[in-house]
């Protein structure tokens, strides 16, 4: 049997009568700033895709573009620049950073009221706590709306979150924890995925690594969420084996149109919830 495809794109765009509704109900157009170091071409895609989500649904971006060669107190100067701008609501600082810029006193440097990817320490310790109402980064937020979207619950369910990153694979665990998953989070010295993921019901995989989990470490009734983004001989794919495991599990999100539109339409939701 032919997994059942859960499908980002759908989802997003059924979602933006509502947003243009919300940003409709505001006495301002929403802003979010963008600061991006530098010219990497997946930067720049990903730029280009926020923008014209936010074109869509009557959001302002406004784009900062600076050297590669800029410095860290020069970063540091624009984001409190946009901290005290009253017009900005949200700042992104695109990531990665060059390596002579911390990342980390940069992003904290955002107030977290403006902090719409939830990186700042005081948001990280909000969502990592389970505080209500706390902003949750956008990918984990995306895989949270698509899997409700299909009816899926995770409560009581054994998650397995392959990779623990800070940005994806920690938000995403700790969106599972919330939803009283019982979670297990794998990572490149897991000594037997395959051992970890024949035992979840549900396994979200978010590594760059592509075709990490392929047919061996999949069963029936399984849902497979595939966070992962990777450019292959000019094509995009995930960190699943698509083809390989589709005819076996339950649910599968496909790339592209899985988790990525699911992660533009959580970072404008998340813009929103910080302008109420
Ligand atoms: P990172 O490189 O920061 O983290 C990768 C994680 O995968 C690490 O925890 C690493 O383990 C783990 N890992 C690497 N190799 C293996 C392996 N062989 N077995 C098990 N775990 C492994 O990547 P990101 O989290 O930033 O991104 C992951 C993927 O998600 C990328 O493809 C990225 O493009 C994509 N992405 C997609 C988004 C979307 O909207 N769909 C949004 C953001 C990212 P360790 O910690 O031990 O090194």
């Amino acid at each position: 049997m032919t997994a059942i495809i859960l499908d980002g794109k759908k989802t997003r765009d059924e979602a933006i009568p509502a947003l243009i509704k919300r940003v409709k109900g505001f006495s301002f157009v929403p802003v979010m700033t963008i600061i991006q170091v530098g010219e990497r071409a997946d930067t720049a895609s990903y730029i280009r895709s926020k923008k014209t989500f936010a074109d869509k649904i009557g959001v302002e971006v406004r784009h900062i573009q600076v050297p590669e060669i800029t410095t860290q107190t020069e970063l540091i100067d624009i984001v409190k620049k946009n901290n005290e701008d009253s017009s900005v609501n949200s700042i992104i600082v695109q990531l990665p950073l060059p390596a002579n810029i911390d990342r980390d006193s940069v992003i904290d440097t955002i107030l977290p009221s403006k902090d719409v990817d939830a990186l700042t320490a005081f948001n990280v310790k909000q969502w990592s706590d389970g505080q209500f109402g706390a902003i949750l980064p956008a990918t984990a937020r995306g895989v949270h709306t698509l899997l409700k979207k299909y009816n899926i619950s995770l409560n009581g369910k054994k998650a397995v979150v392959v990779g623990r990153s800070a940005l994806v694979g920690k938000p995403i665990a700790a969106m599972c924890i919330g939803e009283k998953a019982i979670v297990t989070v794998c990572h490149s010295k897991t000594p037997d995925l395959a051992k970890e993921t024949l035992n979840a019901d549900i396994i979200i995989v978010a590594t760059g690594k592509p075709g990490l989990i392929s047919a061996e470490h999949v069963k029936a009734g399984q849902v497979i969420v595939d966070v992962g983004i990777n450019s292959v001989a000019g094509k995009l794919v995930g960190d699943v084996d698509f083809d390989g495991v589709v005819e076996k599990v339950a649910f599968i999100t496909p790339v592209p149109g899985g988790v990525g539109p699911m992660t533009v339409l959580s970072l404008f939701e998340n813009l929103l919830d910080l302008c109420e």
